[in-house]
């Protein structure tokens, strides 16, 4: 292991990307990486979020006043200028970890540390709490998943519970923690809400190293008596934001309570409000920040809106865009579970293989969906923002905003579902 990370507060500071509590807001932000492979990421300054609400040029249907030039990017190239390639610190091979793993993360294609991997890893490995200011796509599940299996190899009666917002982040994590582990003896139980909770009371009741889910099926469970978080030692709250945004911070305040006195912490967040400020302070013992977001949208992502005039039908122009032959794999986000559910039908009634994923659907049924657009077998997947939240689908040619986004973060969350992994992507918003 590289000697700078033996002290306990890690590198020194002259990597500009560790940060102390006063500068961290500052902070650079990188890019999408140009493959599966080695991960090139881009570093770029920041733009002025706050432009984006400036203007009173648009309005969304929550009454606020959203800039609809933000929605414009025509200018692709440009934008590329500024970047300078992100030279990672360490390789996989410079950390401490079981050999095993390491021949897991070559098997899994993974040349050098994404940046956020490259800072945080060390730092878990060493048993500090850590709180990630980062978004999806930045490799952060392999930042956390990397050290967390780690320990587990050194220790086998580990215990770790991970828990996220939705049932397809809980998902999407366990399918990453099986990927790795395959052939070493590492058990993990993934339990969400929306589908039997038998079998994962069967689950609970053998061995368990990892245990995933989601905050109202894990409390569930443990008022059950089916999971006892005193023998947990180590949490990862995944995208606590979105997790407040939800309405589980009670949950998370049960869960936490519920471990033992010592913990070691791992906290992720797209965003630094107030709540989460006060959440680290409660949850955090001394922590590391590590702020490493993708910055506010991809440059290969081509953004543009479209006006509606007088007598236009939406579903009408919509139709037009999707007989288009590129428009191969698109993403449309609508605000309620009933529009949505809505326009997938209407979707398929036209003839399109459209499905749709919100919160009426059961687990099953938004798992399925999903597996079939991922795998290129469905043209169309219509969603709310939070069944789409944090979800990694590759190659998605075009995002459609057919509802004007709730807030700028909402805009940036969902035109990141296309252009991931240095792709071209289209995104457009109806306005
Ligand atoms: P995440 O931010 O964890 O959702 O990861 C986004 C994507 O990055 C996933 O498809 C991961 O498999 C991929 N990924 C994570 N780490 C690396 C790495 N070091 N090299 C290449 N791909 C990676």
């Amino acid at each position: 292991m590289n000697k700078k990370y033996n002290k306990s507060r890690g590198p020194s500071k002259t990597r500009s990307q560790v940060r102390s509590k006063s500068n961290r807001k500052s902070h650079s932000e990188y890019g999408q990486a140009s493959g599966n492979k080695a991960f090139t990421g881009h570093y770029r300054r920041r733009p002025n979020a706050n432009r984006y609400y400036s203007g009173n040029k648009g309005q969304n249907k929550y009454g606020k006043k959203l800039d609809i030039s933000a929605f414009i990017n025509k200018q692709v190239a440009i934008t590329q200028e500024n970047e300078t390639s992100f030279i990672p610190e360490h390789s996989f091979d410079d950390f401490n970890i079981n050999a095993n793993l390491k021949n897991a993360i070559l098997k899994k294609g993974y040349e050098t540390p994404t940046p956020i991997q490259d800072e945080m890893i060390p730092h878990i490995l060493n048993g500090k709490d850590v709180v990630g200011i980062a978004n999806t796509g930045t490799g952060k599940t392999a930042a956390f998943l990397i050290p967390l299996i780690n320990k587990v190899l050194n220790n086998p009666s580990e215990k770790i519970i991970i828990v996220a917002p939705t049932r397809e982040l809980a998902n999407q994590i366990h399918q990453e923690l099986r990927a790795f582990v395959s052939g070493m003896n590492v058990f993990s139980v993934c339990c969400v809400g929306g589908t039997s909770i038998v079998p994962q009371m069967r689950s609970l009741s053998r061995k368990n190293n990892f245990v995933i889910g989601t905050p109202g099926r894990l409390k569930d469970l443990i008022e059950r008596k089916k999971l006892n978080l005193h023998e947990i030692n180590t949490i990862v709250l995944d995208e606590a934001d979105t997790m407040l945004d939800m309405g589980f911070i009670h949950d998370m305040r049960y869960l936490v309570a519920k471990m033992p006195a010592v913990h070691h912490t791992l906290f992720f967040s797209a965003t630094l409000s107030k709540e989460i400020e006060k959440l680290i302070s409660a949850f955090l013992n001394d922590p590391i920040h590590i702020s490493l977001k993708t910055r506010d949208t991809a440059h290969n992502i081509e953004q543009d809106i479209i006006k509606m005039r007088a007598g236009e039908q939406k579903i009408e122009i919509l139709h037009k865009l999707l007989i288009q032959p590129d428009f191969n794999k698109v993403l449309i986000f609508g605000r309620t579970k009933h529009g949505v559910e809505k326009l997938s039908r209407d979707l398929f009634k036209k003839g399109f293989s459209a499905e749709s994923i919100h919160g009426n659907k059961n687990y099953n049924q938004r798992q399925r969906a999903l597996a079939t657009f991922k795998e290129n077998k469905l043209q169309i997947l219509v969603a709310t923002d939070v069944a789409a939240r944090g979800l990694d689908i590759p190659n998605v040619s075009h995002v459609i905003n057919y509802d004007m986004p709730g807030t700028y973060e909402d805009y940036i969350h969902r035109v990141g579902r296309t252009g991931r992994w240095g792709k071209k992507g289209k995104a457009l918003t109806f306005v």
